[in-house]
Parts: C-alpha cells; structure tokens; sequence
C-alpha cells in the first residue's frame, strides 16, 4: 500500500529484534552505532543510554574481544536497571565464532548478529566460522544481520566473478562486476544460512558502499533478488556537512523508491561531538521526507538583509533545542507531539504565511519594523507579543499548546 506521498514500500520478511519489529508493516527503524571501548562498561552503558534517548530504536557495539564479550551481558543488565532496555546488536569480525561459543551469557545477552562475510575467515574455515554462527543464533533464537562491507568484500568471491567477467564475451565494468559481487555475497550468504536452519524471518541483509551512486545501484539491485528486510547506510560517510549530505543524498533517492526497513547515518563525530547527531540526522531524514515523526520541527527562514538583528536566529535555535531535548520526556506524556510544526520568522514578508501552516508560528519583526511579533495558532492569529522578551513568551504559548492539545487522555 501507497503512503500520501504515493511511496510503496518493498515487501519485506518481517524480523522481530529484541522486540522491536522490522521489515514487513512495520515503521522504517533508526538505530545507531556506539564508539566506546566496549570492555569499558560505564562509558558504553553511558553512550548506549544517551543514543537510546535520543530515539535510536537499537544499538549496535562492537564485540572484538574476551573483554568486550565478557562486559555484553552486563552492558544490558545496567541498561534495563536505568530504565533504557534498548536492544543490543554485536557487531562481530574475525573472532565472532569463537567469542560467540565461549561466550554464552554475551550470546544470550544479545538481541541480533551482525556477521560480516568478508570477515569470517577464509577457505574452509570459512564456512565453519559463518556456520558457527548461524548455528548460535539458531540455538539462541537470534536474528542476523548479513552485513556486506565493500571494504571488507570477500575477497575469493570478487576474485572469481572478475576472472568469470574477464572470459565472458562482454566483459562488464569492473564497478558494475563489484556492485554485483557485493549483491552476491548478501544474498549467497543468506541461502547459506536458511540452509544451516536459519528462518528468512531471522535474516537481515545491508550492503553499505561508500559512493552514493553505488550504494543507490547496489540496494535497486538487492531489492530486485530478495524480500529479506534490508538495513540501510552510507558507510564512512565521513564528517560534518560531507557526511550529512552524502548520506541524505544516498538515502533519501532508495527510501523514496520504498526500499528499506531500518537506517543508519554513519558519521564521523567531530572530537567531543556528541554520537547523538547520528541518530538527529537519521530520524530529521525520515521526518523531512514525511516517513516517520520523531521530534517537533522548526521552519525558519534563513534571514536576509531586513533583518539584522540575530533574535530570530536565536529563537529558532532555542525552540528546536528545547523541543528535541524534552522529547524522551514528551513521548509519554504528550503522545502525538512529535508531529507538531512550529514556525520562526524573521519578518513579515513570509513569515505571517508560514506561520499560518504550522500550528504554531511567530514573525518576528525585521529592520525597521513595528517592534511586534505576530503569533498564530492553528492558522489564526492569537496575539502580537511585544516588549523585550518576546522569546519567552513565545516558549510559553508553545508549552500552554502542548500541554492543551497532546495531553494523554
Ligand atoms: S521571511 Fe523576511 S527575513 Fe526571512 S528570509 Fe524572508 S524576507 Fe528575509
């Protein structure tokens, strides 16, 4: 079925992951990735909680060693005692078949695998360690993620489809010839492992490239062979404006032709940034495209030369600050909020328009204008606030809004 937008979702194998739905009817997920030593567990406890709150609906750490194995298990005891029980997904290289079977509480303790085929091992033991694997998650009732790095691409595979694709007749690009093995090793790797006893329903697939137009030619093709449920990203994204832009440019064209069923923005954090960003940027990419609401949001203008002051530069930052950061909040007490729509204007040339579409919307006066502010409400205007702090009376009408129209009944 078509959303309003007329976007039909690819049918997909609905997976169920620490109780969390993805894939099938279900809405598209965001999840998240920790960067803390995951043997450190105060710090990974801390970073798991804070993307939690900020929405992440899973959270993937890394599970490279004994420590890390051994701390997994605690890791999600400490989330559940905080009150944030988000599921956890280990993300396994090399060793995850050993740290897996020597590790059972941390299997348990798990709510998804991700296995990288490319980092499983090599020749024979290749298909030991992935089959390890798959028999684990058999054993322990968990699902995977089959998770196709081009970084990482297995390297046998990719030898042999390009010695194929250089005695065909028509030898194709070596991109398009690596498009497809990265397409062959997910879905090759998936009948491996329904072979081994693994249900489509516990199966998820991602082939993460890090051009946009690869990544764009790589997911139409894996959404043509398989109705696995598909997780989405740009890998090495890279950072600030780059890697927001490359990720919104890759992800917004596949979600728009209704493929995918869970997204991650993978960003490199500036030194003391927040790991939050990731989880703002993926859901604000849902939410713009009108996919999902997470949190209310602001239109602004951008300001121009009639107005000079930085108030309304100001206002607008505050607003959204204070929307967003009270959201783990509102979510239980004010269900429905996060589709509110506010609206901060410099001026009155577009700003009483504007403010009419949003249900609540201010226009702030411009050089040389009146010092009043029109508020509408619901498309109505409601007052026009005047003296020094405008600002604060404008987060007071938001609150009374708020509380008047999203109160649990
Ligand atoms: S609303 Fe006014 S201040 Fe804002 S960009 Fe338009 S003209 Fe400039």
């Amino acid at each position: 079925m078509s959303n309003q937008f007329g976007i039909q979702r690819r049918q997909s194998v609905q997976v169920m992951i620490g109780g969390i739905a993805v894939g099938g009817d279900a809405p598209i997920r965001v999840q998240s990735m920790t960067n803390t030593d995951t043997a450190d567990i105060d710090s990974t406890v801390t970073q798991c909680a804070e993307l939690a709150r900020a929405g992440s609906e899973l959270v993937r750490i890394t599970v490279n060693n004994e420590s890390a194995a051994e701390a997994v298990p605690r890791i999600r005891d400490r989330l559940a005692a905080m009150g944030t029980p988000v599921p956890l997904i280990g993300d396994f290289h090399f060793n995850g078949h050993r740290l897996l079977a020597d590790y059972p509480a941390c299997a348990e303790a798990l709510a998804k695998y991700r296995i990288n085929p490319g980092n499983v091992g090599r020749g024979e033991k290749r298909d030991t360690q992935f089959a390890t694997m798959i028999e684990i998650a058999c054993r322990y009732d968990r699902p995977v993620r089959i998770g196709v790095n081009w970084g990482s691409l297995d390297p046998e595979l990719i030898a042999r489809m390009m010695d194929d694709n250089a005695r065909a007749e028509h030898p194709k690009l070596a991109e398009e010839v690596m498009r497809e093995a990265m397409v062959e090793s997910a879905v090759g790797s998936a009948v491996r492992a329904e072979e081994l006893g693994l249900g489509r329903d516990h199966i998820i697939l991602s082939c993460k490239m890090s051009g946009v137009q690869d990544l764009i030619a790589v997911y139409r093709m894996l959404a043509a062979r398989t109705d696995h449920a598909l997780h989405l990203g740009l890998t090495e994204a890279g950072m600030g404006s780059k890697g927001i832009v490359a990720s919104t440019a890759a992800l917004a064209v596949i979600l728009q032709e209704g493929i995918s069923d869970t997204i991650r923005v993978s960003l490199t954090p500036a030194p003391g940034e927040s790991r939050t960003r990731e989880v703002v940027v993926a859901q604000e990419i849902l939410q713009t495209m009108g996919m999902r609401s997470f949190a209310p949001m602001v239109t602004a203008c951008p300001g121009c030369g009639r107005t000079t002051s930085t108030l309304f530069q100001e206002l607008a930052e505050d607003i959204q600050g204070y929307l967003r950061d009270q959201m783990p909040v509102w979510r239980e007490t004010y269900p429905g909020v996060e589709t509110l729509q506010v609206a901060v204007m410099g001026c009155v040339v577009n700003g009483p328009g504007e403010s009419k579409h949003a249900n609540i919307g201010i226009s702030l006066p411009g050089t040389g204008e009146q010092p009043s502010a029109p508020v509408y409400i619901d498309g109505e205007k409601a007052t026009t606030l005047k003296g020094a702090n405008i600002s604060e009376q404008f987060k007071a009408m938001v609150n009374n809004y708020i509380s008047e129209r999203f109160s649990a009944q």
